[in-house]
């Protein structure tokens, strides 16, 4: 067991009951403050860990297990950090686990630095945790693609081919990446009413979300050495909730044949704190059988799923709210070792910042699907909202919030804290 995941670890700080960020999960995240420019934080309890505070007192000496420098703190990304791989950050979370735990006192009895160490997280802003120099969005939960396949193509036949093959994926737009709280606009594209029509010009009439977690990489091998998927976990940091907007009108006309495009680059919202895979461990789980066989270069044995609860709740314009999907983490049928596996069996290199995305989390059961597009079934079914209103899809001026947490009445709860996006009207 890692040391810093041991679930009888209490920390002298107070952590609020049920809280996200207890002493066993220590998130990483840019934060700034009206006195402290953008910089790397980690979060606990209600706090934020201000790492560059703590290096400057000393806290976070710098050695060959901790080679971390002030500027790999002071900086307004995360990605110098997450560039000294994963042994290095491993370190440094079982360092500041044991600054923390209620049996040290080096920090808990140095009062007058608690002020410049530890920052309330009410006083913060959150910015986009990493510099994401590629992003690439997988396809990877069964029962979404199964969904889209009988809406879409045949009931009866709903995978393509390839689909229990390969973890299909396409390569998505980093720049448009953006954090928790920053407003979506509804986009403008080609729009084709109906078979017979010819396209259109306006705004995105279905506009939806897509529920899924991505995960962060370390940097990779050179390009050309492809990732086992036993040597993945080396290169990869953390995860996040990903929200994929998508506009499916304009997706719909402009997919075939090369895939996705303008309906997905406008935006996609991510939650603000990287929660280390180190961190996950405890709630990894069996992933499904895979029938058939998969080749074996991305044959993977052991627990290769996670059991986090997913759960994406709608704001109405006048504040009613109303969950609309509860999924998990673990209805995934490919999982990040062979996604990553997979990305790179060619050669293709990664670097330290790169974002891939699971795919849409959908379970299997009515409820648990991740998109308005599966929870409406394109449109037929509309959710009832507490207003009186109904969603096909998501109108202007909803939010969107996804949260991501497993809690345990005896054991140790976690979360992911969450990610929210407003939509605004088109332009
Ligand atoms: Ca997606």
């Amino acid at each position: 067991m890692i040391e810093a995941n041991n679930p009888s670890l209490k920390s002298w700080l107070e952590i609020p009951v049920n809280s996200d960020f207890p002493i066993q999960n220590l998130p990483f995240g840019i934060f700034s403050t009206n006195q402290v420019t953008s910089r790397v934080g980690v979060a606990i309890g209600d706090q934020v860990l201000n790492l560059s505070a703590l290096y400057e007192a000393g806290f976070l000496p710098t050695s060959p297990d901790l080679p971390f420098v002030e500027s790999d703190y002071s900086s307004s990304t995360l990605n110098p950090l997450i560039h000294h791989g994963k042994s290095a950050t491993r370190q440094l979370r079982a360092r500041l686990s044991s600054l923390l735990r209620d049996d040290s006192s080096e920090l808990r009895d140095a009062k007058k630095m608690h002020s410049v160490c530890m920052i309330s997280q009410r006083l913060v802003t959150m910015h986009i945790p990493v510099n994401v120099g590629d992003y690439t969005d997988c396809y990877s939960s069964e029962d979404h693609a199964r969904n889209v396949g009988k809406m879409f193509r045949d009931p009866e036949n709903a995978l393509l081919p390839n689909w229990k093959h390969m973890p299909v994926a396409y390569h998505g737009r980093a720049s448009s990446i953006v954090v928790s709280g920053t407003p979506v606009t509804r986009p403008h594209g080609q729009l084709k009413p109906s078979e017979e029509e010819p396209p259109v010009y306006g705004p995105s009439r279905l506009l939806d979300f897509e529920l899924e977690m991505a995960f962060i990489t370390h940097p990779g091998k050179s390009l050309g050495q492809p990732i086992s998927t036993d040597e993945a976990d080396d290169f990869i940091f953390g995860l996040v909730l990903f929200n994929d907007w998508s506009a499916r009108d304009i997706q719909k006309w402009e997919y075939i044949p090369l895939g996705p495009f303008l309906g997905k680059n406008f935006a996609s919202s991510i939650s603000p704190w990287i929660v280390t895979l180190d961190a996950l461990e405890p709630y990894r789980i069996p992933g499904p059988v895979q029938d058939p066989q998969v080749l074996p270069y991305l044959d993977y044995t052991g627990d290769s799923n996670y059991d986090i609860d997913l759960e994406v709740e709608i704001v109405t314009p006048n504040g009613d709210s109303k969950v609309v999907c509860k999924s998990n983490f673990k209805h995934m049928y490919w999982n990040m070792r062979q996604q990553l596996a997979h990305h790179t069996v060619n050669g293709c290199n990664i670097r330290g910042g790169d974002m891939i995305a699971s795919g849409t989390i959908s379970g299997p059961e009515e409820g648990s699907f991740g998109s308005m597009l599966e929870i409406s079934w394109k449109g037929t079914k509309p959710v009832s909202m507490p207003d009186g209103t109904d969603r096909r899809f998501i109108n202007d001026g909803d939010t969107v919030t996804m949260r991501g947490s497993k809690r345990s009445e005896k054991g140790v709860s976690i979360g992911f804290g969450e990610v929210s996006g407003k939509l605004l009207p088109a332009n």
